[in-house]
């Protein structure tokens, strides 16, 4: 990881590059497009195909290691700060391959220590991520998609067509970017990851998996998957799956009501994943991990706040260990979707207790940014 000095370095080599870039955009065009040549993502590369690249050049294959950890452990922005090798070597990875880095575009810090980056894609794309820090923690709030496929009524982000998946180096450069702004403006690294930015993660499975195995390689950034959430709106067979291929992040399910009428309305994909798959998929998720489910669940003025949907919830919950995480809603600028009253929380919050299930109320941050839960919609 990296020295305080050298963060600053790093945050401002971003912004610095999307200066000159946006300055010299038309003379770069205007001279080099005739000549531009696609060169591939040396990040798609595995540490084995990177030591054949090697060998086939004449070189030692061990020259591929030094470069994967560059790239990977090290997060090297350009062929430049590989300076362990050779100026030649240089040269040659860099008339073979690009490294397709995200930039951060805009970066905004809320009152409570939140920030927000608006991250530029290699395609000129924008996705959003955020960094979350509590006294004992700092979190990485990601996204998995540009955009979103699903439709929840109370999300900003569902406003926004879905345009691509990332990739996983792409979902790796968000907490490398978040990583060094909390080692530079909390002085602590990151702590924990949720998946809970802009898109389904499982709708974007295999790219998600490719970056948790590097975010917690020893070859990568060494976290614990247990640090990690992945959360979902809920799609049975992707989390049948997770289940299958015996993954060690945590689960989280943004459920928002256990009664499929209601869901359906506010979650219209419910329609085509009701509750009872869902239930069955959770189901064989525990019995496969033992790992207690958490549900994200929102209670708003007029949709949800009443008994039944309390007691409807305590029965979904009743099949395997859970624990509900109640998030304050922030509105989205129509009237449909408004918090609920603070009598309606505590109904829930006891009765829930009264039923041996944990929850906790959470209060979202970074709200003043549009930061906070259902709000990331490339505003900034
Ligand atoms: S809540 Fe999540 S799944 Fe639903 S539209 Fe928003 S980003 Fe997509």
């Amino acid at each position: 990881m990296f020295a305080k000095n050298s963060l600053e370095s790093n945050l401002s080599k971003h912004h610095k590059i999307l200066n000159q870039k946006s300055v010299n955009r038309k003379t770069f065009h205007y001279f080099c497009k005739p000549m531009e040549i696609k060169k591939k993502d040396i990040r798609a590369l595995t540490k084995e195909q990177l030591r054949e690249f090697f060998v086939k050049n004449g070189d030692k294959a061990f020259r591929g290691n030094q470069v994967y950890e560059w790239l990977w452990q090290k997060a090297a922005y350009s062929f430049d700060d590989m300076t362990n090798l050779s100026k030649d070597t240089r040269q040659m990875l860099e008339d073979n391959y690009v490294i397709n880095n995200i930039k951060v575009d805009t970066m905004q810090r809320s009152n409570d220590g939140t920030i927000k980056n608006a991250v530029r894609l290699h395609d000129n794309l924008i996705v959003e991520s955020v960094l979350i820090p509590t006294k004992t923690r700092t979190t990485a709030c990601v996204s998995s998609q540009v955009g979103c496929s699903l439709d929840c009524k109370f999300c900003a982000t569902a406003r926004l067509k879905r345009m691509r998946n990332l990739n996983p180096d792409e979902i790796y450069d968000q907490v490398v970017a978040i990583d060094n702004e909390s080692r530079l403006y909390h002085n602590r690294p990151l702590s924990n990851i949720v998946f809970m930015g802009m898109g389904e993660p499982l709708m974007n499975y295999n790219n998600v998996i490719k970056a948790i195995d590097k975010i917690t390689s020893n070859e990568g950034l060494g976290m614990s998957p247990k640090r990690i959430v992945v959360s979902t709106s809920g799609v049975p067979k992707m989390i049948k799956k997770m289940a299958d291929d015996n993954v060690k992040f945590k689960l989280a399910v943004s459920l928002h009501s256990a009664i499929d009428e209601v869901r359906t309305t506010i979650m219209p994909f419910n329609a085509t994943f009701p509750l009872a798959d869902l239930r069955e998929a959770l189901v064989y998720w525990y019995e496969k991990t033992r790992n207690r489910i958490t549900y994200e669940y929102v209670v708003w003025n007029g949709i949800n706040d009443k008994r039944k949907d309390v007691d409807a919830l305590v029965q979904f919950c009743k099949f395997a260990p859970s624990k509900v995480n109640i998030i304050e809603y922030n509105p989205i600028d129509d009237g449909e979707f408004q918090q609920a009253k603070s009598e309606a929380i505590d109904m829930y919050q006891k009765v829930l207790e009264a039923n041996n299930i944990t929850v906790t109320v959470r209060r979202s941050r970074g709200k003043d940014i549009d930061a906070a839960c259902g709000q990331l919609a490339n505003k900034s």
